[in-house]
């Protein structure tokens, strides 16, 4: 099944009306959907799936890459669903075969590769899969000589394939060490939420870091940290605009202005000759 199959299985499934997480007004899902999925009435960001974030991002053909690796089961692990269960669930149900999709496409005409995250996937989180394919997409990256951009949601890592997905933490920074050394520009777009093994690897490690607005980022939970440490976290810890002002990502960025602004950055660090 392709994921053009995923997709359209799923918008069935959708209902006509939607509510706003945030203000909790009732919205026509068309209506929502037409705005990337932004909140006309309070501006809230709503997550998106990886064929909606390309849609968005890229012109109108792209490909879809390594759909054929797939997740498996290799420790029979099982907490109070088996996994392979799970993992046949999602199979039916969600909007992407993993917690990651790798496109090829160009942006306003700029060729990159672009890897979107999708939290409907056991939250996003980093297993072998996402990061074999997260790999794959960087060496294409190299071998075509295209920009990576990197749309990225994520709780962490994926507890039901215990040390093998912390490993992945290792294996994508070593893809973005191998574009730093082949001149390949690594832009990342943090979106709510961005947290665990991800933000602790290659979330953090774009040449350009860009996050959404109000989006959670950080490592551990705010509860843990402040059990931990015995302390009180200030006020708006782990969230966009903090982590700005503290100098941890480069620009906080509405969605309707990402694309103008990716495009701008393409051309500075990359395409000025083009
Ligand atoms: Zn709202």
């Amino acid at each position: 099944m392709s994921i053009l199959d995923f997709f359209r299985k799923k918008e069935k499934k959708e209902n006509l009306w939607t509510k706003c997480e945030e203000c909790k007004s009732i919205l026509l899902a068309q209506e929502l959907e037409a705005n990337f999925n932004v909140c006309p009435k309070c501006g809230h960001h709503h997550s998106m799936n990886p064929i909606m974030w390309a849609n968005m991002l890229l012109d109108y053909h792209y490909g879809v890459f390594f759909e054929h690796i797939l997740p498996t089961d290799p420790l029979s692990f099982k907490d109070t669903k088996k996994y392979k269960d799970r993992l046949k669930a999602l199979k039916e149900n969600a909007s992407s075969t993993e917690a990651i999709t790798i496109f090829d496409g160009k942006l306003s005409d700029y060729p990159i590769i672009l890897s979107v995250m999708n939290f409907e996937f056991i939250g996003g989180s980093m297993g072998s899969v996402v990061g074999e394919r997260f790999k794959l997409a960087c060496l294409k990256a190299i071998q075509d000589k295209k920009p990576h951009v990197s749309v990225i949601t994520s709780g962490g890592a994926r507890m039901q394939e215990s040390a093998i997905s912390l490993m992945q933490m290792a294996k994508t920074s070593i893809a973005v060490n191998l574009l730093h050394q082949n001149h390949i520009p690594f832009i990342t777009i943090l979106t709510n939420p961005t947290t665990g093994g991800v933000s602790a690897s290659f979330a953090f490690l774009g040449d350009i870091i860009i996050a959404e607005p109000k989006a959670i980022i950080g490592f551990a939970g705010a509860r843990v940290i402040e059990q931990t440490i015995k302390q009180q976290l200030p006020e708006g810890f782990q969230t966009s605009e903090f982590l700005l002002k503290k100098g941890m990502i480069d620009m906080v960025l509405h969605r309707h202005l990402l694309k103008q602004n990716l495009q701008n950055l393409l051309r500075i660090l990359f395409y000025k000759n083009a």
